[in-house]
């Protein structure tokens, strides 16, 4: 494959070995077909920015090795239930005076319960009323849950496949990969932007980054938005201790996703506070342009937004307003957030 041809392509046939090519090439030739195909779609200085909130934190029955959530791990967490609607308006308020286009929001449950969900629902119409669009992360879904939350105007459900199908077992066991794929493709059909995307660094192998990969790339549609977590390795989950992944890894992951997904957004998510302002730098030529903004993910430490804007002021780069600008095909419309 010349270094142009990925350029004009939206495929949803990708083999593992053509990834595994991409993902291996001399690294000045991978970023060179990924900055070529990122400014095909995209302005290659504006950056998108969402805002996350924790509106139900810890104490989570299922058993994800990397989060500190997880009611199977032994973690010093503030356990919280549901927040109040006000405290979640007053925080997307917030959000929106820092210059947040999107307020997302991320419950720890397995899935969200039919009265859960009315007042989850009062938040995605009052957030949404406030001018900003709403994602969440709530868990699995039934079609009819996705089709309630779509009613309420709820513009993006994050849900994401962590890793390879192959890797899977060894990092989450109370729910399968099959569950996520239900997940996903009830809230396709309901309408709803999809976001999915994985954790790097769990011990997985490069094949396995690729068939993350592949296994987004290769879905009816591809999601509007890709986040790539680097493991925040939390002391008391099962993956604290994991051997670190080489940066120059995460870069190539991240430029294979935006060849694979040339009109999605490939939001650099978890991790962010262990990366250098080199490395980030690197993320956005490769083809990242969306980022949490706030000093706190769901419960792992984000840059601080003076950082951020100091960041995005050295390199030229410039926040979107909305997300569906810049976009120019297929999925124009547009975490972990689970993982962040
Ligand atoms: S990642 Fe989500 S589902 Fe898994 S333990 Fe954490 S909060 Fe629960």
């Amino acid at each position: 494959m010349s270094p142009a041809s990925p350029m004009s392509e939206t495929r949803h046939d990708w083999q593992v070995d053509e990834i595994l090519e991409l993902m291996g090439r001399p690294f000045n030739d991978l970023l060179f077909a990924a900055h070529t195909v990122h400014r095909a779609h995209f302005d290659p200085n504006a950056v998108q920015v969402s805002t996350l909130l924790s509106i139900k934190t810890g104490a989570c029955p299922e058993d994800c090795g990397y989060c500190p959530q997880s009611a199977h791990h032994e973690v010093e967490l503030e356990r919280e239930r549901l927040l109040p609607l006000e405290e979640v308006l007053e925080a997307a308020r917030n959000a929106r005076s820092h210059g947040a286009s999107r307020f997302c929001m991320g419950a720890a449950w397995r899935n969200p319960t039919d009265r859960n969900l009315e007042r989850v629902i009062e938040m995605v119409e009052g957030v949404k009323q406030l001018g900003l669009e709403t994602c969440m992360t709530l868990g699995m879904l039934t079609d009819t849950q996705a089709r309630r939350l779509k009613d309420a105007g709820l513009d993006y459900y994050n849900h994401n496949l962590d890793t390879s199908p192959e890797f899977y077992g060894q990092v989450i066991t109370t729910r399968t990969y099959q569950d996520r794929l239900e997940t996903l493709a009830h809230v396709r059909e309901a309408g709803i932007n999809v976001c999915s995307g994985g954790i790097l660094g769990m011990g997985e192998s490069r094949r396995d980054r690729a068939r993350l990969l592949q296994q987004l790339a290769n879905l009816p549609r591809h999601p509007e938005s890709v986040p790539i977590n680097n493991l925040v390795q939390v002391e008391g989950t099962p993956l604290a201790g994991t051997e670190a992944l080489d940066p120059f890894e995460f870069v190539r992951t991240i430029a294979t996703a935006r060849i694979l997904m040339p009109a999605s957004y490939v939001r650099l998510s978890a991790g962010r506070t262990d990366m250098h302002d080199e490395l980030q730098a690197l993320c956005f030529f490769a083809g990242a342009n969306s980022i949490f903004y706030g000093d706190k993910l769901l419960t792992t430490p984000n840059p601080g937004e003076n950082h951020d804007r100091a960041l995005f002021e050295r390199l030229g780069i410039h926040p979107l307003e909305h997300s569906d600008e810049g976009a120019s095909c297929e999925t124009c419309g547009g975490v972990d957030i689970h993982a962040a």
